[in-house]
């Protein structure tokens, strides 16, 4: 249930209905926005609807909320979430950037992407040092030493960096190295890490699971979320269809059915949407076209030796393309104000 206040209703007022709503044991989100604030309800609908709450000064009207998630809905938080990651924000102005190699695999690889990511422009590196491959024959990752590279990148070129954390027990660690927490498509439903990632401040970009519904995918925000961590981006990361010529079908339709179902920021990883480099700068566009953040790329100095996901990644100079590509793209649109559906509870 949400409770909507009046345009300048006052505070006091306000304290008076998040008084009555506690002490019945409900718990309270409040969100303000330009013109009005909403004071989100956790908690059984019959007890909210119990209380007179329509009748108290400064309530302009109390909704029901239709999605289970709640946190993560526009109707709870009808402004634009943006989060922040050194001196970027995610979720306004202009799409973020996020490009590396699917692994980290030597010092001297991820030294040479991170000068050439940050040379055409790119505004964060991805590495992975903990890889959740298909076989356990293939190539699982540096781990540790993996993460000091990166952490040394980082030094070098000052851009943040971006790594998947597989398993709980390794969250002390990542946090040591990483600025945003990668949780992959395999670990959305890992409900024990989402509590753990939500139990930190990090920005967790959390990708939609591979056969995920659009809402499976924001309840598992909505974990994160309700374990006290507000800096959630949705990566969409492409889903299994019955199509065979691409990896997976990339579902564009999520970049503007997010937006509008949850505040929350939403990027595009197009490597692993497509699964074939021939394809990831067209869906990259696309994905810009569409309203997203951002985009998380992979790129390789040599993509025919690549420890990971070769077949998927740009050369560094197809990447550069990409880059002025999307710029156009984006250029064209000017913002996307996707606040627009800011206020309209779904
Ligand atoms: C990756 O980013 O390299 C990765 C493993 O992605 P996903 O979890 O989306 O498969
Ligand atoms: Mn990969």
């Amino acid at each position: 249930m949400i409770v909507v206040m009046k345009e300048g209703a006052l505070p006091e007022q306000l304290d008076q209905v998040v008084r009555l709503l506690q002490g019945k044991g409900l718990r309270v989100h409040i969100s303000e926005g330009v013109e009005k604030t909403i004071v989100g309800v956790i908690g059984p609908k019959e007890r909210v609807l119990e209380l007179p709450l329509e009748s108290l000064p400064g309530v302009e009207k109390v909704m029901k909320v239709s999605n289970p998630f709640k946190l993560a809905s526009r109707a709870f938080h009808p402004l634009d979430t943006v989060v922040q990651v050194g001196n970027h924000v995610i979720g306004s102005g202009e799409p973020v950037i996020i490009a590396g190699p699917c692994s980290v695999e030597s010092r001297e690889q991820i030294l040479e992407v991170a000068h050439f990511v940050k040379r055409v422009g790119g505004h964060m590196l991805r590495g992975g040092a903990f890889k959740p491959r298909s076989s356990p024959y293939s190539f699982q990752g540096l781990g540790e030493t993996g993460l000091k590279y990166l952490a040394e990148a980082r030094e070098q070129t000052g851009l943040p960096v971006v790594s998947e954390v597989m398993e709980t027990e390794a969250l002390p660690m990542m946090l040591e190295y990483v600025d945003v927490l990668q949780i992959g498509a395999r670990n959305m439903q890992n409900y024990p890490l989402l509590k753990a990632v939500g139990r930190t401040n990090k920005p967790v970009l959390l990708k939609r699971g591979l056969s995920a519904t659009m809402e499976e995918w924001l309840m598992s925000a909505e974990y994160i979320l309700d374990a006290g961590n507000p800096n959630v981006i949705l990566c969409e990361r492409g889903i299994r269809t019955f199509e065979t010529y691409t990896r997976n079908t990339l579902d564009l339709n999520a970049v503007p059915v997010i937006q509008h179902l949850s505040h929350l920021p939403i990027i595009v990883d197009p490597s692993h949407g497509v699964g074939n480099a021939r394809y990831v700068t067209p869906m990259a566009r696309a994905a810009i076209a569409a309203g997203a953040h951002g985009l998380i790329v992979e790129i390789h100095p040599n993509p025919a030796e690549a420890l990971s996901d070769g077949q998927q990644s740009l050369r560094l100079e197809e990447f550069e393309q990409m880059v002025h590509e999307v710029r156009r793209v984006s250029g064209a649109l000017g913002a996307v104000e996707s606040s627009v559906y800011a206020g309209q509870p779904s």
